[in-house]
């Protein structure tokens, strides 16, 4: 996968460098800038297809820039952290970073989760022939990268959307954090199960999906997840 534009956002020079020449000789167009202000800036301008973030900054933090950038519309985001307590991890993903990586990384590491992000938004991409699903009342829209309760559009992060249409596909399936963990991160992880779940918790969130009998989405413990099985009933319990 060659001519990508990628724009990496560090403060330190050697880690900096090292990032830049790791993704430049695997055939991708760099640009570093150190700052949240200059990432703004360039992400305002050259719209790169991907972002390394590095979570602290100095004066605007990472998290911050992150939300600044996916304001308009959503760009993929690899954070870089120093911090290793998961609260970090998942308040990274909050803001709509796709994955995070903590330092020290080598970069053959890097490398891999840059390629594992671009796969992912070319399959997304080339969803573009296939019809929308709809379950109850939700329908998942993969051309568009939509999702519509009713005739209220739910706003989904790129991972929740995929996580979601995964489970949507085959209702009464049962897949587990791992299965998710491969197919929609495209590796594992030591986290992943935890990862998973707070994906999972913040889809529920968003479609207000958290009663005690799901409308959508049921938790099969000790396993996974399973999309509601449509038997005719009302999703919203009782007609
Ligand atoms: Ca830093």
């Amino acid at each position: 996968m060659t001519g990508r534009d990628i724009l990496v956002v560090e403060d330190e020079e050697d880690i900096a460098e090292a990032v830049r020449a790791r993704l430049a000789s695997e055939g991708y167009r760099v640009r570093v800038v150190s700052d949240g202000p200059q990432a703004i800036e360039a992400v305002a301008k050259e719209r790169p297809d991907l972002v390394v973030l590095d979570l602290m900054l100095p004066g605007m933090d990472g998290l911050e820039v992150c939300r600044e950038i996916q304001r308009d519309e959503w760009i993929p985001v690899l954070m870089l952290t120093a911090r290793t307590d998961e609260a970090d991890k998942v308040a990274g993903f909050a803001v709509g970073a796709d994955d995070y990586l903590t330092k020290p990384f080598s970069s053959r590491e890097l490398a891999a989760r840059v390629r594992a992000i671009i796969r992912r938004m070319e399959r997304i991409s080339g969803m573009a022939a296939t019809e929308p699903i709809t379950r109850f009342d939700l329908t998942v829209d993969a051309a568009r990268r939509r999702v519509l309760r009713g005739d209220e559009e739910i706003s989904l992060t790129p991972l929740e959307f995929e996580i979601l249409l995964a489970l949507a596909r085959s209702p009464g399936v049962v897949l587990s954090r791992d299965h998710l963990m491969d197919r929609v991160w495209g590796y594992r992880d030591y986290a992943g199960g935890r990862v998973v779940d707070s994906h999972v918790a913040r889809i529920r969130r968003k479609l207000k999906d958290e009663a005690a009998e799901p409308n959508y989405i049921r938790t099969v413990h000790g396993v996974g997840y399973a999309f509601k099985e449509d038997d005719g009933s009302s999703p919203h319990g009782g007609r």
